[in-house]
């Protein structure tokens, strides 16, 4: 069996840039998906409006703020399906709970989520996302209670914003059969190709080709019985994973996750196949 690598090319707070070798295209497709859908964060999930005479309606208003991303810590909550509080509100082993009050005397003002006071540590992942405007005269007051859930069951718990591979490109250039060096550097729209003193073309960074082919239009043979001046190949067993988190966790921790709930998986299928047996 191939053994699978990983390698980092580029990790920040919210953003992570990786290779994954010797794999194939089912798997980095599962640990794709487990990245959007199984990954579980907090997002609000009840709101109780004590006061709220804006212009929103109550489940508009509760619907933005279910959209807001909140910092997770998974290490300090249970699902609330696991929790043992049964509880329709939860407790503090599940939930976390925030309170707003905003009121507009003389001005209109535009309440945002750094007005979601936490009673933990849970937070939104910025302070500056608008929920709505108030005009003179305007009061909204409210608790809003969250909770984890995965993106299966709602897009307001989806970890990663983005998490996408393509096939790693596999650039072949025979610089001595191409005629037009020029118009291929140019057609690239990602900028693959890049000249030199020395050389009229030449592969400035592999990596960032998008496999789009335009530079295999563009070129023009100087010999047509010999090999094609430049071929793009995709491989199949190396992904170029881009990861990109709302910032309720680290993308890493992302990751980390997929695999492990992928894994998770796997024992249960296992542990069903062999409870069939024994009967
Ligand atoms: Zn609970």
């Amino acid at each position: 069996m191939r053994v699978m690598e990983v390698e980092f090319l580029e990790e920040k707070a919210d953003s992570l840039r990786f290779i994954l070798r010797e794999s194939y295209p089912a798997f980095a497709n599962a640990l794709r998906r487990g990245m959007l859908a199984d990954v579980p964060v907090m997002a609000i999930e009840d709101v109780i409006f004590l006061e709220n005479n804006s212009v929103m309606y109550d489940e508009i208003l509760a619907h933005r703020l279910g959209l807001i991303p909140l910092k997770t810590d998974l290490d300090a909550y249970v699902p609330r399906e696991e929790c043992d509080c049964k509880s329709d509100l939860g407790c503090a082993k599940c939930t976390a709970s925030f309170v707003l009050e905003a009121e507009a005397t003389d001005r209109t003002i535009t309440v945002y989520s750094s007005d979601l006071k936490a009673a933990t540590e849970t937070a939104a992942t910025s302070d500056k996302i608008p929920i709505v405007k108030l005009a003179p005269g305007q009061k909204v007051r409210l608790e809003a209670y969250s909770r984890l859930g995965r993106g299966s069951e709602h897009a307001k718990w989806q970890a990663a914003s983005v998490a996408a591979y393509r096939y790693m490109p596999k650039v072949t250039l025979r610089a001595e059969n191409l005629s037009n060096p020029g118009d291929v550097i140019k057609c690239c729209p990602t900028r693959v190709y890049a000249s030199d003193a020395t050389r009229k073309i030449f592969v400035r960074n592999e990596l960032d080709c998008i496999l789009c082919n335009a530079c295999v239009e563009q070129a023009v043979p100087s010999d047509q019985k010999k090999a094609p001046p430049i071929e793009i190949k995709g491989d199949e067993t190396t992904f170029l994973f881009q990861v990109e988190s709302t910032g309720a966790l680290p993308p890493r921790r992302i990751l980390r996750e997929a695999g492990s709930i992928l894994s998770k998986k796997a024992e249960a299928m296992t542990a069903l196949v062999e409870a069939e047996q024994k009967q």
